[in-house]
């Protein structure tokens, strides 16, 4: 089913103090003000979640989720984080394939698909990202380049375990940099990601949730959420203060 999704990536930002203050603001707004049936996740840094998830627990219309996990289940990896690990302080989503991550950390589509078995083995919701460069939209490329991110990351699952993921579309062009794509950008990629979806998985790639992301903020929200084929955001800076963030959330 599609379902309407805001996710909160907080990236490389906020001390656990500050951390935990964000948190529970947004539970006291979302618990009082948010009536609209929207998921609403925070994917904060891994070193926040236990305490995040303590928070979380005081109502019951946000999660909690990662942004990343490592690629292998266990063993010799110094510093990496398993999907288990994830699971076992209480998160149920995990951001894969940023576009911060494939361009900092190299991250492959090859490297992906496995990140993605591991999220769903440890059942962890993937939000999973793509999106092209400006360069790349502007040779008209762009298309098929997202597609092709979605196709050599996702298309090896069954469709059981396809239905459990959700995309996120976010040009790269439009992530932090204040500049948000055009609703109708986003909406006619979204629709092109859609009939790919369903030109593999039927019905169920029909009913993926697709959330867009890039410079989403609350008064831009409505007009991106309002399109038909998407269906959420994945908010990088305004997912810092708590009023936007849940404002956004208000947004569908
Ligand atoms: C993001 O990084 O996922 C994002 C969408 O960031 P911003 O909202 O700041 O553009």
């Amino acid at each position: 089913m599609r379902k309407k999704i805001v996710a909160g990536n907080w990236k490389m930002n906020k001390t656990l103090e500050a951390g935990v203050q964000l948190a529970t603001e947004v539970v006291n707004i979302a618990e009082s003000e948010l009536n609209n049936g929207a998921t609403v996740v925070l994917c904060t840094p891994a070193i926040h979640l236990s305490a995040v998830a303590g928070v979380l627990k005081s109502g019951k219309k946000v999660s909690l989720g990662a942004q990343n996990i490592y690629q292998k289940e266990s063993g010799a990896f110094t510093g990496e984080i398993s999907a288990e690990m994830v699971k076992s302080v209480g998160a149920g989503y995990v951001i894969l394939g940023h576009s911060e991550r494939r361009e900092y950390f190299s991250e492959t589509n090859a490297q992906l698909a496995e990140k993605v078995n591991l999220a769903l083995k440890y059942n962890l919701t993937p939000i999973f990202c793509c999106g092209e460069t400006l360069a790349q939209r502007e040779a008209g490329i762009h298309i098929d380049f997202v597609k092709s991110q979605l196709s050599e990351s996702l298309f090896h699952l069954s469709p059981e375990d396809y239905a459990k993921v959700v995309i996120a579309y976010e040009p790269i062009w439009a992530i932090g940099t204040g500049v948000t794509a055009t609703s109708q950008q986003a909406q006619d990629m979204h629709k092109e990601l859609r009939t790919h979806l369903a030109s593999k998985y039927g019905k169920v790639g029909e009913n993926t949730s697709i959330l867009y992301g890039g410079s989403a903020k609350p008064s831009n929200a409505k007009e991106l959420f309002s399109q038909p084929d998407i269906d959420g955001g994945l908010i990088g800076g305004a997912s810092l203060v708590a009023r936007d963030f849940i404002d956004i959330a208000k947004a569908f």
